[in-house]
């Protein structure tokens, strides 16, 4: 489908040569987190907080309220969001990972040496339990194992293993749903599964909540693929979803196309209440969250574009474009396309390397090198090390992820993309591996730094190559 706007405001994209690229991958140490945005032509490194507002954002930041308690922006943000997602109670924040901390701060203080089960937690959601002393554990359904395998729910976390976790005798004090599941390749989660979810916590007198971050992304899902919601439209099966959960938590830099923004809806009182101390701890007052007045307004109306069927559908079709595209060149692909991000196997890719020359980290060397088109690393760089230990080891999958910002690229970018990883793969046998010459022992991802793997890339054995 063709995009369902037009274009009013032009940003122009940097045209970079392959010297500039080479030179500024080597002054990034191998690492596209450390490359300036001037130096990247087409920007795949995140769908978080890189949307496109549309005229009526642009418009609505004007009306921005700057009064610090009660403001009116805060009034038309508490409407659109109560009435969108059906919770009593909202508590605005700067953003997702802040209306995290303030849910499991409030909900949680005293949980130390509990678990909190999700299909597949956020590093975010892990991080924030993780400091309260709380193990996050994982529970994805069998399909999400096989990158390659098409079902259409493979978001889903396994009933099974939730009961057993719920019945076993480590206290379980919060259930969390992930929709769509960023950790699994963006994938969905099916409203029975949210249901089922939602019906073993209650039983076992267990609050459930959903990080809603991409939950308009989800619901376009369930009506595309569920029996029984093809009929029903994008905002009920929104309300449907949260229908089922205590509250939610939620980042305006994803669904609510905007740039910055978050909050934590509940229908919890007494949770709320204490989330608002905490809130006016960290964040601000509660009915501005860390956020301007024209923020609130600006997520009050991305709310609204973002439950639309056009927008929606156009957003789902781009990302599987994407894929297909990807596919048609030969290159292996977590299937099927999941919301927000096309997803390159890139074990599969450039099976001469070993885990611990990092393929995903040197796969995107070169396709920045290639064409200018910075993606992200999903694997053994971002996962494999254990940040207590110290010790390193291959991560389950090892991926390439190339997220789609909101309403900002358009198909014939989205098929440049294609063509330079169909360019990388023409000549992907010459492709070397890469060491790490520095590092931290906590998200590496970030700020880790590499070099060209010495040893030849056929014989060379996996080593542990510890930072400075
Ligand atoms: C981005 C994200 C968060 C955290 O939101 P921020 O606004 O980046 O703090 C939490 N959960 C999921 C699933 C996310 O994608």
């Amino acid at each position: 489908m063709y995009e369902p706007y037009k274009i009013k405001v032009v940003e122009p994209l940097p045209i970079t040569t392959r010297a500039q690229r080479e030179q500024a991958l080597r002054a990034a140490g191998y690492n596209l987190f450390g490359l300036r945005a001037a130096d990247v032509t087409i920007d795949l490194l995140t769908d978080s907080g890189t949307a496109a507002m549309s005229q009526d954002q642009w418009a609505a930041l004007m009306r921005g309220d700057e009064s610090y308690a009660g403001a009116r922006s805060w009034h038309r943000f508490l409407d659109v969001v109560t009435e969108t997602f059906g919770f009593p109670h909202v508590i605005p924040a700067h953003q997702g990972r802040a209306a995290e901390r303030l849910l499991f701060g409030a909900l949680l203080p005293t949980a130390s040496g509990h678990t909190v089960p999700s299909n597949a937690h956020f590093d975010t959601t892990k991080g924030n339990l993780e400091v309260l002393g709380v193990s996050a554990r994982d529970l994805p359904c069998a399909e999400a194992a096989d990158p390659a395998k098409a079902a259409p729910f493979k978001g889903n976390i396994d009933l099974d293993a939730l009961r057993d976790l719920l019945a076993g005798s480590r206290p379980v004090p919060l259930v969390m749903l992930t929709v769509t599941n960023n950790a699994a390749g963006g994938q969905p989660v099916s409203m029975a599964n949210i249901a089922a979810t939602a019906a073993l916590a209650h039983e076992a007198g267990v609050p459930f909540y959903l990080d809603a971050c991409r939950i308009a992304e989800n619901a376009y899902f369930i009506q595309q693929r569920e029996s029984g919601y093809e009929h029903t439209s994008i905002a009920d099966i929104v309300r449907h979803m949260c229908s089922h959960a205590d509250g939610i938590t939620f980042s305006a830099k994803k669904d609510g196309l905007a740039n910055i923004g978050g909050f934590l809806a509940t229908r919890d009182e007494q949770l709320a209440a204490r989330a608002r101390q905490l809130c006016v701890v960290s964040e601000g007052y509660p009915t501005y969250g860390g956020l301007a007045g024209r923020d609130l307004e600006a997520i009050a109306v991305g709310l609204r574009e973002v439950l639309d069927a056009d927008y929606l559908r156009h957003r789902i079709d781009s990302t599987a474009f994407l894929v297909a595209e990807l596919q048609a060149r030969g290159i292996p692909m977590v299937l099927p396309a999941g919301g927000h991000a096309a997803y390159i196997d890139a074990a599969a890719f450039l099976p001469h390397l070993p885990l611990l020359q990092y393929p995903a980290q040197a796969l995107l060397g070169e396709i920045y090198l290639e064409g200018g088109v910075r993606g992200a690393e999903l694997g053994t760089v971002t996962f494999g090390l254990d940040g207590t230990t110290g010790h390193e080891q291959p991560a389950a999958w090892e991926l390439v992820r190339l997220a789609l910002p909101r309403r900002v690229y358009t198909r014939s970018h989205l098929a440049y993309v294609a063509d330079t990883i169909g360019a990388v793969y023409q000549r992907r046998h010459g492709i070397r591996g890469l060491r790490i010459t520095e590092q931290p022992l906590v998200m590496r991802n970030f700020t880790a730094r590499f070099a060209p793997a010495t040893t030849s890339v056929d014989t060379a054995a996996p080593k542990v190559y510890q930072g400075t």
